[in-house]
């Protein structure tokens, strides 16, 4: 579905009738908007160094990332890779860049990203909210025709080819990536202090304007309303999270997650309610919050600790509500004061 072009100029005004506080210390941003782009809601806040202009063209960036990437848009790239009948599409430079970053992380997790897993996402409805079961044998046969290593990406002649049939989709890591790449952006244009939040994809830009870290929350999964159960520390990183509270459907006293195991194309099962993944690399943060959420703790533990090259930090939130954090974050986190008493283990590397 196309979006008017009328609503993107209503996300400028709204960003523009935002002013400049003028304060010694800012208590509020000096420019910031919310969008509703990439089927969610973002909030981009430049704090320090940041102009209308330059939040304008960010804006503007989302919006033309959204068009590319979109899978259900019938102009994206990612629709033209899904719908080529076996034959190689061309695409942009950025597309490249993600697509390639993507099946990077879907071999280091073995998998468990898995970017083809499109058909099986489509099949449970969750593209379009008809929201069904599927029966085992349509499981079965979803379940065989996941498989990243048969996507052909051409980085040099600029594209992609998958088999006829086989769909992609980047909703696992495109926030993330598009997190990354905006801050990258915003520190060259001498950006010191940023907070975007991408629909939970919580991307940083130095820290505030008075050089103490930012303070991001991590959702109580079991809560209705926006409740933290605790808070990290951060400086120029992301704070990515998946969980199963996110996106779901429930049926005959069943609940089904929009994350799923590319083994058995079923909503992933491990006992974890979120993953919440930390780091310099937005891109990676998010690939891995859905990849360590379907391998499940006791394997994502694993995984964690043979990656230190990728100098990332993880939550594990269980279904019970006891957490596990690893202890890179253990001088970076306050429990909030509602869940004093949290179970918390810290994972050794
Ligand atoms: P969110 O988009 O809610 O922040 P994720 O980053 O975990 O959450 O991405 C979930 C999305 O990725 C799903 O909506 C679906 O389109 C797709 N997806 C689901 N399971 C997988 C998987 N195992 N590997 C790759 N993509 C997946
Ligand atoms: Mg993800």
């Amino acid at each position: 579905m196309k979006r008017a072009k009328g609503l993107r100029l209503a996300a400028l005004a709204l960003g523009g009738a935002v002013l400049l506080s003028g304060c010694v210390t800012r208590t509020e941003p000096s420019v910031s908007t919310q969008i509703f782009v990439m089927d969610t809601i973002m909030s981009l806040e430049l704090w320090e160094g940041g102009s209308q202009e330059q939040l304008n063209q960010a804006v503007e960036q989302l919006y033309q990332w959204e068009d590319l990437w979109s899978a259900t848009d019938e102009d994206s790239e990612i629709w033209a890779a899904d719908h080529s009948g076996g034959e190689w599409v061309t695409l942009s430079g950025d597309t490249v860049d993600l697509l390639s970053q993507a099946l990077d992380l879907c071999r280091l997790t073995g998998g468990a990203l898995d970017l083809t897993a499109y058909s099986a996402v489509k099949a449970w409805g969750f593209t379009t909210g008809e929201y069904r079961v599927p029966g085992e044998e349509e499981l079965a046969a979803l379940a065989d025709g996941i498989d990243h290593t048969q996507v052909e990406l051409d980085r040099d002649a600029c594209r992609v080819r998958l088999p006829a049939g086989m769909e992609l989709d980047l909703g696992a890591v495109a926030k993330g990536y598009a997190g990354a790449r905006l801050a990258e952006q915003l520190r060259e244009q001498g950006v010191t202090s940023a907070l975007l939040n991408l629909g939970g994809n919580v991307q940083t830009v130095g820290g505030k304007p008075d050089g103490s870290p930012w303070s991001v929350g991590v959702q109580d999964p079991a809560s209705e309303q926006v409740d933290n159960l605790l808070a990290i520390q951060v400086v120029d990183q992301a704070v990515v999270t998946s969980g199963s509270y996110q996106r779901y459907f429930q049926q005959d006293g069943q609940t089904y997650w929009h994350i799923l195991d590319p083994e058995t194309a079923a909503p992933a099962r491990t006992g974890l309610a979120s993953v919440t993944v930390v780091g310099p690399d937005g891109t990676v943060c998010d690939g891995l919050a859905t990849a360590l959420f379907v391998l499940g703790e006791e394997a994502g533990i694993e995984l964690w600790r043979a990656h230190p090259e990728l100098g990332v930090q993880v939550i594990w939130v269980r279904e019970d509500g006891s957490v596990a954090l690893t202890e890179g974050l253990e001088e970076n986190y306050q429990v909030n004061p509602q869940h004093r008493g949290l179970d918390m283990t810290v994972v050794e590397a």
